[in-house]
């Protein structure tokens, strides 16, 4: 092996394959049957369950988990499924420490919530492996609605939208659909190409044509899929970077932590990925720690997130922070970057301390510098391209409960839309709730 952790400045395989396959493997092992039989046991079937509440998709809880305590894991997959039907991905990524596991009574009595994520996994996989999709299409309708963006807000809708009878075109920018959960969710916690099957076993419903290398804005227009078709849905997540208004960002060895996420999501081979001995990422989000985490599991020496606010404020939940730290993460909270170090290329960060007083952010004039041979920017990510025709709130596609712009026959969703986390989730919930507004629409109902 050529290179190790400690080789100066960027370079690939700095560990074995034997250590990057196992640093990279599966997160959370799948629950084998006899496991999530003991797992379901111990939930209480709650009448008003908090877990349901806290989930932005409702899927039903009590009832799959009930119905796998009594062996029928298909029918639990199937109550998953008709509010979610990414229900096996959102299984694997879902912040659940933050929705239905924090407000489980088993964690607010005893600290060991039920693992609502795992017995999702075990029952989703038990029929996605079947390789049965448990849809079939309502007749014909004859309308045809567009959709712009194969992540999971436009991939629930077009399901949706194809299960009640219309026909139901999907464009994506990308070669390969699938979104940030093909391109951005952190490697180990949807192994196996799992995004990529799932988008396949989605597709099966019928009635959904994949025009992948399509660009709203570039191959076509809104005007166009207006005159086209009879609705319209976008989903084209978020597409644009923050810029870091640090001094020297442009320097070698600065890059956004998407783009090196998303080159990792894509490689075959992680010994010829090259990674930073000395990283320093700039963010507090999931994107943050995912760069980081994974900056490491490549066989970076030295990792760390820099954050400008407190251990509080950060977006990455207390789990993510502590699955950074154990993964040997360092956490630098209260330190904003002032200018990027080096000749050319990067050789480090300077931060200035910061404290909040009067609940503005300020600097306190003290510094620490980081030495760093490549940087990741994870300061989060705005939208590019929005049709100039629609409405905007807040940089975001201004969108109504159900998804609906400020122009008749076009809605939003996902990401790109206002309101709602930007999380895969929420996505999803937002994709369905307007694909279910789309057909009353159609169908005269609106
Ligand atoms: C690094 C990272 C890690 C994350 N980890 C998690 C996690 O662990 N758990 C979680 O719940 N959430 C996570 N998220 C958030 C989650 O991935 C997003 O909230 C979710 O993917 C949003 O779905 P979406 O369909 O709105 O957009 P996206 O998933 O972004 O999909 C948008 C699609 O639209 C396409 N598109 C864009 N512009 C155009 C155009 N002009 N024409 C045609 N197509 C276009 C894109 O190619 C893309 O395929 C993460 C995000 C990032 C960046
Ligand atoms: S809150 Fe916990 S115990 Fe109650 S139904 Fe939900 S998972 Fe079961």
């Amino acid at each position: 092996m050529p290179n190790s952790q400690f080789t100066p400045g960027i370079a690939s395989g700095r560990l074995s394959d034997t250590e990057l396959k196992e640093n990279f493997a599966d997160l959370h092992a799948p629950l084998e049957a006899h496991e999530a039989l003991v797992a379901a046991d111990r939930c209480y079937f709650c009448h008003d369950a908090p877990c349901m509440t806290a989930c932005p998709t409702s899927i039903d809880i009590p009832l799959f988990i009930r119905q796998i305590a009594t062996g029928t894991p298909e029918a639990a997959a199937q109550t998953i499924f008709d509010q979610n039907i990414l229900g096996g991905m959102c299984a694997r990524v879902c912040p659940t420490e933050t929705l239905c596991e924090e407000v489980c009574v088993r964690e607010t009595a005893e600290g060991k919530p039920v693992e609502i994520g795992r017995l999702q996994r075990y029952a989703t996989d038990t029929v996605m492996e079947s390789g049965k999709h448990p849809y079939t299409r309502a007749d014909a309708t004859g309308k045809k609605v567009a959709v712009v963006g194969a992540g999971p807000a436009g991939l629930s809708a077009a399901h949706r939208l194809a299960m009640k009878g219309h026909d139901v075109t999907v464009y994506d920018a990308r070669k390969k659909a699938g979104g940030l959960n093909e391109f951005g969710i952190a490697a180990y916690k949807s192994v196996d190409s799992f995004a990529e099957r799932e988008v396949e076993w989605l597709l099966k419903i019928g009635g959904i044509i994949l025009e992948t290398g399509k660009a709203l804005g570039e191959d076509f227009t809104l005007a166009s899929l207006q005159d086209e078709f009879d609705a319209v849905f976008l989903g084209m997540g978020l597409g644009g970077v923050n810029a870091l208004r640090a001094e020297g960002e442009d320097k070698s060895g600065v890059a956004d932590a998407v783009d090196f996420i998303s080159e990792l999501r894509q490689s075959n081979d992680l010994s010829s990925l090259a990674v930073g001995r000395n990283v320093v990422v700039i963010g507090g989000g999931m994107t943050a720690v995912d760069a980081a985490v994974q900056s490491k599991l490549l066989g970076a020496q030295n990792v760390t997130i820099a954050y400008r606010r407190d251990k509080g404020a950060m977006g990455a939940s207390q789990y993510e922070q502590e699955l950074a730290t154990a993964k040997g993460v360092r956490i630098l909270y209260n330190a904003a970057p002032k200018k990027v170090i080096g000749n050319g290329a990067v050789e480090g960060v300077e931060f200035e301390y910061t404290t909040t007083e009067g609940g503005k952010l300020k600097g306190t004039g003290e510094t620490v510098t980081l030495e760093a041979d490549q940087v990741f920017k994870a300061i989060g990510q705005t939208l590019s391209g929005a049709p100039e025709e629609l409405a905007m709130d807040g940089g975001k596609i201004a969108v109504s409960e159900v998804g609906a712009t400020s122009v008749t026959g076009i809605w939003a969703g996902g990401d790109c839309a206002s309101g709602g986390d930007d999380l895969t989730v929420t996505a999803v919930a937002e994709g369905r709730d307007a694909a279910e507004d789309i057909h009353s629409y159609l169908m005269g109902g609106a």
